[in-house]
């Protein structure tokens, strides 16, 4: 597994590097947004919010269109407006300064665990009105067209996508996306469903119950 770590503070970058390496990782360290958006592709991404060259919410959304690696966003902020922004922008997860590093390597393996690759199911391709989604590739195209979603948006179109027709509750998508041990609230679903349903170009794909959660509606 490669980790790309970005990060300008050495205090900080020296010893989670040197630990992350005796957990059996490759590590690629960078200081600089632009050192960051040059690197090689890695399977995860810890990405400091607080860069000197450019601002960390930018640098976010240019590695999230470049790829769909999975983000943890690092950051001395921790006021719950910036936790919520953080999780706004999409991170996989959100951890705040000055964390625990056992916490941090149980975040990333929760983390790869939850975007890593299925069993190949034998229907790995679904065909839901405008999308197709692939499960085996985690490729998901909208009339044809692939889509650019993060790991937090194909998790819940595809556990959305297991029963179509069938409601799915806020409670049992938090844990099913962003596990059993998430302590956020679940308003931030609709920040990702919200987002979603953008990306696929069909407003009644997707329907809130009110009160209840989301289903996936099938039928034209
Ligand atoms: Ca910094």
């Amino acid at each position: 597994m490669r980790l790309l770590v970005v990060e300008d503070d050495d205090r900080i970058a020296i010893p989670l590097t040197d630990g992350l390496r005796r957990e059996g990782y490759e590590i690629e360290r960078v200081v600089t947004a632009g050192d960051a958006l040059a690197a090689a592709p890695a399977d995860l991404v810890l990405l400091d919010l607080g860069l000197p060259d450019r601002d960390g919410q930018e640098l976010f959304r240019d590695l999230r269109v470049a790829s769909t690696v999975p983000i943890i966003v690092i950051t001395a902020r921790g006021s719950e407006r910036d936790r919520v922004t953080g999780l706004n922008l999409g991170a996989d997860d959100y951890v705040v300064k000055p964390f625990g590093f056992q916490e941090l390597v149980a975040r990333i393996k929760a983390v790869l665990r939850r975007s890593g690759p299925r069993p190949h199911d034998a229907a790995s391709v679904l065909r839901i009105r405008v999308l197709e989604i692939d499960r085996r590739t985690r490729l998901v195209r909208s009339h044809g067209a692939a889509l650019a979603l993060t790991p937090k948006e194909y998790a819940i179109l595809d556990y959305l996508a297991r029963d179509p027709g069938a409601v799915v509750t806020r409670q049992e998508l938090l844990e099913k996306v962003w596990g059993p041990h998430w302590y956020g609230t679940t308003k931030m679903i609709d920040v990702h469903v919200a987002s979603l349903r953008k990306k696929v170009g069909d407003p009644e794909l997707i329907e809130t119950v009110r009160g209840i959660g989301f289903r996936l509606v099938a039928g034209e």
